[in-house]
């Protein structure tokens, strides 16, 4: 174990995952690399943890922060004005679709999410919650209740009344038999059946429109949709938690909800927006965000540096179109690793846009196994190429490249991706 990993485990929670036998210390990063303290060089495939989504060291957010950080306020206090965080909430208010939009700033997904389940429940008066099975949405009290595995969960104890609702669940044994179609009007019949027998009166449904840690497992196109109409005749909200999804990264939304035809009531953001710099929030309808008496400030939420750093973040994003680059790289670097479904430890393959993802399962048993992901992760990184892991079972490997990925760098991913898990293949056959 090395001096900084042993000291690390004395002093920080021993629930806190760190990947890898001998994990990582980076040190530089460029582009779509980083490189750590022993001076090896890494591809990253992952984007940190789906936190830099333009790739390292982009000199415009570099700049930007400078600039802010030049003026010497780093910060002051949320009760002055900060131009920054005005001109950001006002293009988030518009990019979002919402009507009559406003944004509230934090520092995480996690605040952004408790903040969003806040509003809709005051709102409604009711701590009735829709969430969807396999979700995860952040670690306080209300997020972990919304949090719909138990491998997340800090806390059977909620502050809300959680009911979960089918979702990703599309290949399981009770549904696999279905088209997409008659899965969605099976999880709306199922939806129905819950409002009619479980809740006098429900607040909200939050949502991931690709759930993120639960092994990017997405539900059909349109499922979002589809709950909304049944929604909106009892007037229960709907956030879509965009952590994971926002600002292009499934290539064929701006939101991860526009693959599903419909605008909700709310969205909350984190994650990729500060490109590195700590950032969050909820955009929400203005009578929502405005009928919650005295929230008061998140003393750093919406600070000047990150405001400035996702100001520049955003401006890169929309400028270059990254959108259509997550699509178009997205796509072809799903259709390169298909191929990889053939092996009898692959149980599947998937993805949108700039979110794919590659599930492992016992040869012998078909089981999820975690194990071949684990080796996977390792052989990816032995071959210069930094991974995500996740899924209930800890058996799938994630990949969240940069929005700026490049043909060159997507190409190299690519290979690496097939090549290590053949090698692991062979292994366990
Ligand atoms: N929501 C989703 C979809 C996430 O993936 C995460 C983090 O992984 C969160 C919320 C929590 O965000 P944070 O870790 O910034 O609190």
């Amino acid at each position: 174990m090395s001096e900084l990993h042993s000291r690390h485990r004395a002093v920080l929670p021993s629930w806190m995952p760190l990947y890898y036998e001998s994990p990582l210390e980076i040190t530089g990063g460029k582009g779509s690399r980083v490189t750590d303290a022993e001076g090896s060089s890494y591809l990253d495939f992952f984007t940190g943890i789906v936190t830099n989504m333009l790739g390292y060291d982009v000199a415009e957010v570099r700049e930007a922060v400078e600039a802010q950080i030049a003026t010497g306020v780093a910060h002051t206090s949320t009760l002055y004005l900060i131009r920054h965080q005005v001109e950001l909430a006002e293009q988030i208010a518009e990019l979002s679709g919402i009507p009559d939009a406003k944004v509230f700033f934090t520092n995480s997904g996690t605040e952004a999410n408790e903040t969003a389940l806040l509003l809709a429940t005051h709102a409604r008066g009711s701590d009735e919650v829709l969430a969807l099975r396999g979700s995860y949405h952040g670690r306080s009290f209300g997020t972990v209740a919304v949090t719909g595995n138990r491998a997340w969960k800090n806390s059977s104890l909620s502050p809300l009344n959680v009911h979960y609702l089918h979702g990703t669940d599309h290949a399981s044994p009770a549904f696999r038999h279905m088209s997409d179609r008659e899965y969605i009007d099976a999880c709306v019949a199922d939806l129905r059946d819950v409002l009619a027998t479980a809740s006098p009166k429900v607040a909200c449904m939050i949502a991931e429109p690709v759930q993120g840690v639960n092994g990017f497992q997405m539900p059909p196109d349109g499922l979002l949709g589809a709950y909304k109409e049944v929604l909106d005749e009892h007037g229960i909200l709907m956030i879509s938690d965009e952590v994971q999804t926002g600002w292009g990264r499934t290539g064929t939304g701006f939101f991860g909800i526009d693959n599903h035809g419909v605008t909700p009531d709310a969205m909350t953001f984190a994650k990729g927006l500060g490109n590195g710099f700590a950032i969050g929030g909820v955009v929400a309808r203005g009578d929502l965000m405005d009928g919650l008496p005295a929230l008061g400030v998140a003393t750093f939420g919406g600070n000047p540096v990150s405001t400035a750093a996702a100001r520049a973040t955003l401006k890169y994003v929309l400028d270059h179109d990254l959108q259509s680059n997550a699509l178009r790289q997205g796509t072809t670097l799903l259709d390169g690793i298909l191929a990889l479904r053939e092996l009898d430890s692959v149980k599947d393959v998937r993805g949108k846009g700039l979110m794919f993802a590659i599930e492992m399962a016992d040869p012998a048993t078909g089981a999820p196994s975690p194990a071949l992901a684990g080796q996977v992760l390792e052989a990816a990184r032995e071959r210069g190429l930094l991974v995500g892991k996740g899924g209930l079972q800890g058996n799938v490997l994630r990949m969240a490249p940069p929005l700026t990925l490049s043909d060159a760098d997507a190409a190299e991913g690519r290979d690496i991706l097939l090549d290590a898990v053949r090698a692991v293949d062979a292994g366990a056959a």
